[in-house]
């Protein structure tokens, strides 16, 4: 028996695993990493697997960066835990600070105050929170939220509510909050005119339920977990004004997009629009440990701050046990110095640029529907042949020494931001190659 079928048989009779049908898991051979160097996962057969999705989007600057793994060995060594609630501690402000200088610009709103989490989930929640909050504390109680069909935002009850998944509305819908939902802009089933449906049914909605909303979300200019959808900025600005007109905030979900994913730091960036609430996680700590964010504009942190006369606190009543655990902050202080001084952003543009070039004979396949590409996030959409075809794919571009995850027929690829030539060519060279052998 090898080592990695010794391993799967422990696995199914101790373990329950995220998003995953255990009926028939064990039969795709799921791979067991037991170590990772660089961008290379390396399994308990001692096999190498080039992570193509940075473990989850979240391996910014691939796995054993010395640098990061230094920081947070320093970090233990003066303090490893103490609470964010009610107590403070210098890696929590420092990492606020450093947050706050690189949050996306503008006078109004201005981006002031750092809210943490744990994941992009929690931070989803946090946001959806305040949003509602925000609005009882500023005098119109609103509880609808409008968000975007296909839309993904985790897989807590508020964010599974303001996501786009049928699927997953069918299965918890009893639970959830009251929603509004818009067509996607990037939804090619609407054809060329996409942007521009989206953006009337938004200014319909609206016009129509404008003083009941509490926010607008979205995930700016590229629904990730739909499909890599990505959409024209045109629909953000839309976003912007009528959040402005009706009262409502606006919500950017940047969990899968920020910290350069898109080749800026911010996908905000592209479209030049400041929400009033920017969610983040995934690659604020370079992956290395759970952190995300929620980076408030000064006007929403003011409507929390309680006044003589109050009846009740206007506290934000939310935190958790380990809220800004003083590792993870080391960890993201040290991604976010090495993202300063290797220029990571602009490494991410280049290589988008490169992915795209090399994806051209790709996207001429006959087999493939389309490639889609904003920066480092890329989705190659295979044409169904029989079942799982996405999922297909990737296997083959395994047994070729590449790690891939589907999106169901859409085929995800987003690297680290520093994947080498030779790595990049390897890459797509395997892709390529279990397109020809599925497709
Ligand atoms: N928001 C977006 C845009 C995401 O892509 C994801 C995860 O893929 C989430 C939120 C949820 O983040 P997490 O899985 O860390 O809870």
């Amino acid at each position: 028996m090898s080592a990695s079928a010794s391993w799967i048989a422990r696995d199914a009779a101790a373990v329950w695993h995220p998003f995953t049908q255990h009926a028939t898991w064990t039969a795709d051979d799921p791979t067991v990493v037991e170590r990772a160097e660089g961008p290379w996962l390396i399994d308990v057969d001692g096999r190498r697997h080039l992570d193509g999705v940075s473990s989850l989007w979240t391996t910014t600057l691939g796995h054993g960066h010395p640098e990061i793994n230094a920081a947070i060995a320093a970090q233990l060594a003066k303090l490893d835990h103490s609470t964010f609630l009610g107590t403070t501690h210098t890696p929590g402000i420092e990492l606020s600070e450093a947050l706050i200088a690189l949050a996306p610009k503008s006078d109004d709103p201005e981006l002031t105050k750092v809210f943490y989490a744990g994941d992009g989930s929690s931070a989803v929640e946090a946001a959806l929170k305040i949003a509602y909050q925000y609005s009882a504390q500023t005098g119109h109680p609103r509880s609808r939220f409008v968000r975007l069909e296909h839309a993904y935002h985790g897989d807590t009850l508020g964010a599974v509510a303001v996501g786009g998944h049928e699927l997953f509305h069918e299965a918890y819908r009893p639970l959830l909050l009251e929603t509004i939902g818009v067509p996607s802009p990037g939804d090619r089933a609407l054809g060329p005119d996409r942007g521009a449906v989206a953006d009337a049914r938004l200014r319909s909605v609206m016009g129509e339920h404008g003083d009941q909303v509490c926010a607008i979300i979205v995930e700016p200019m590229v629904q990730g977990a739909a499909g890599m959808l990505d959409y024209d900025a045109e629909f953000l600005r839309t976003a912007r004004e009528l959040a402005y007109a009706t009262g409502a905030l606006l919500i950017f979900d940047e969990v899968a997009t920020g910290f350069g994913r898109t080749g800026r730091m911010w996908a905000a960036e592209h479209a030049g629009v400041v929400p009033d609430l920017l969610v983040c996680g995934k690659g604020i700590t370079g992956g290395y440990l759970p952190l995300s964010a929620v980076l408030a504009a000064e006007h929403v942190y003011e409507a929390f701050l309680s006044r003589p006369g109050d009846r009740a606190p206007r506290t934000f009543f939310h935190g958790h046990t380990y809220t800004a655990n003083p590792l993870c902050c080391a960890a993201a202080l040290a991604n976010l110095r090495v993202m300063g001084e290797q220029d990571v952003v602009g490494q991410a543009a280049r290589l988008g640029e490169r992915l795209g070039k090399l994806l051209e004979p790709v996207a001429a396949k006959d087999g493939v529907v389309e490639v889609r590409r904003l920066g480092t996030m890329i989705g190659v959409e295979v044409a169904p042949v029989g079942d799982r075809t996405g999922f297909r794919v990737c296997q083959a571009a395994r047994d070729r020494g590449v790690w891939l995850r589907p999106l169901s027929d859409t085929v995800v690829l987003m690297p680290p931001l520093t994947l080498g030539e030779t790595e990049t060519e390897f890459l797509v060279d395997a892709l390529d190659a279990a397109i020809d052998e599925v497709c």
